[in-house]
């Protein structure tokens, strides 16, 4: 039994694919919904996109010390690159890896857009656009609890997000390459928190012009081999 139950066979099968432990549990984050989610040290959490085209504004932050939060800037120095991948870490603003990139099955995500907020809302869709939902204000909802304020969320990794980047140095948010059942394995380094907002946007191409359901399974680390 999983929470994928009532999910098309096929696609359950691409999301299960490949497992990189025992699985723990697995959740749906519903269109334009929001998780925190604790990992030990060498759990791995794997973000499924369950419909397809749909982006999820990840953070990180160091469980032991919240002020350690995830760095999209450090992240792209120390690879030298801005397309991160399997293999790749997330590291935090001290330079310490938070989450290592494990399979992955699309290799397209984005470090550059930042998130979806009250204020880009309103600079490119009007005063009307301000209090829509959006990523933003999704991640400081889930990390509230944990006294981690809205100024002090971090720029994210947008698993999914498509966001090519010219030479003349032109970026432009398309439309995802991710299909129904592909995922992106995520292994704790450290203790850390994770929080995740399923991008609420449908006013551009991010999400294809429509909000769909991400999947979640945690995996048990696993004793090496
Ligand atoms: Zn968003």
């Amino acid at each position: 039994m999983t929470s994928f139950d009532r999910i098309d066979e096929a696609i359950v099968a691409r999301a299960l694919a490949q497992e990189p432990g025992s699985r723990l549990r697995t959740q749906i984050i519903p269109p334009q919904g929001r998780v925190a989610v604790e990992l030990e040290k060498g759990q791995t959490l794997r973000v499924v996109d369950l419909d397809g085209q749909q982006v999820a504004d990840l953070i990180c932050f160091n469980r032991d010390d919240l002020a350690e939060k995830f760095s999209p800037n450090v992240s792209v120095m120390l690879k030298g690159n801005i397309h991160l991948t399997t293999g790749d870490y997330l590291y935090s603003v001290d330079a310490r890896p938070l989450l290592r990139i494990g399979h992955d099955t699309v290799g397209c995500h984005d470090v550059l857009a930042g998130s979806c907020c009250r204020g880009l809302n309103r600079f490119r869709y009007g005063p009307e656009a301000e209090h829509q939902p959006n990523c933003r204000d999704n991640l400081a909802a889930v990390m509230a609890p944990y006294g981690v304020t809205i100024r002090e969320i971090p720029y994210p990794f947008n698993v999914f997000m498509n966001v090519p980047v010219e030479a003349d140095g032109h970026i432009e948010v398309i439309e995802p390459v991710s299909k129904p059942g592909d995922f992106v394995d995520l292994i704790a380094e450290r203790n850390v928190v994770v929080a995740i907002s399923n991008c609420p946007q449908e006013r551009n191409e991010c999400n294809g012009f429509a909000a769909t359901r991400l999947g979640l399974v945690i995996y048990a680390a696993e004793a090496s081999a």
